[in-house]
């Protein structure tokens, strides 16, 4: 009965190994220097894969893993089915904000019953955001280099991640409006956690303890 983590490249991965550490458990090879997907780890029935930031919940809710780390961005986006979501592990916090062109009159377009052009990979944050607000929103859906939109002209605005905000800055770009603090969580496959239970839970309880949440 072997264990799967599914966990995405970058800050998530780097700030999920003091967790997994935690648990007696470290990643054999370092994956920012492989090409490779599976990664064996110092425990004989535990891998790790690596995947998309948004295909972590995909993976966990079909049993492709076990288990995973994902952002409350993409677990949103992906609307949570069959995960069982036990932690706010806190990590690779940022936020998602709403940016447009330093020039762009943000307060005019969304005055109620305004229309405004975005473009996003969070359609579904977006479009929950704006409805609450009460402005029209076209929605323009995009899978990386957001910050391009506005400047070409595409989109009146972007929703993206934020962490320092010098992405917006470097493309002249202003952030506008938080729309909500984001974290990663624990993602537990619904099955998995009743028919793998006893080699499960230790890895959670491990996680929860070090995040100060035992
Ligand atoms: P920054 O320049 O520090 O504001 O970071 C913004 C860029 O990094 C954007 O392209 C975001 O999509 C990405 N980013 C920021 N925080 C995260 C995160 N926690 N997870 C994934 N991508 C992030």
């Amino acid at each position: 009965m072997s264990i799967t983590i599914a966990l995405s490249k970058g800050r998530i991965y780097e700030e999920t190994l003091p967790l997994l550490a935690a648990a007696g458990i470290t990643v054999a090879e370092d994956p920012e220097k492989s090409r490779k997907l599976i990664f064996p780890t110092n425990q004989p029935d535990v891998r790790v894969v690596l995947v998309r930031a948004s295909d972590v919940p995909v993976y966990v809710q079909y049993g492709g893993a076990d288990l995973g780390v994902s952002g409350l961005d993409s677990l949103i986006e992906h609307g949570g089915q069959g995960l069982y979501q036990p932690l706010d592990l806190q990590i690779a916090q940022c936020r998602v904000s709403v940016a447009v062109r330093a020039d762009f009159d943000y307060e005019a377009a969304v005055q109620q019953g305004g229309r405004l052009k975005i473009a996003t990979k969070y359609t579904t944050i977006a479009r929950e955001f704006f409805a609450q607000k009460g402005v029209h929103v076209d929605m323009v859906k995009l899978y990386g280099s957001m910050e391009l939109a506005p400047l070409t002209g595409m989109a009146d605005a972007i929703v993206d991640l934020v962490s320092t905000g010098s992405t917006l800055k470097a493309n002249n770009l202003v952030e506008v409006e938080r729309i909500m603090d984001i974290s990663s969580r624990l993602v537990v496959n619904q099955a998995a956690l009743k028919l793998k239970q006893q080699r499960l839970r230790p890895i959670i309880d491990a996680f929860a303890g070090a995040i100060g949440k035992d």
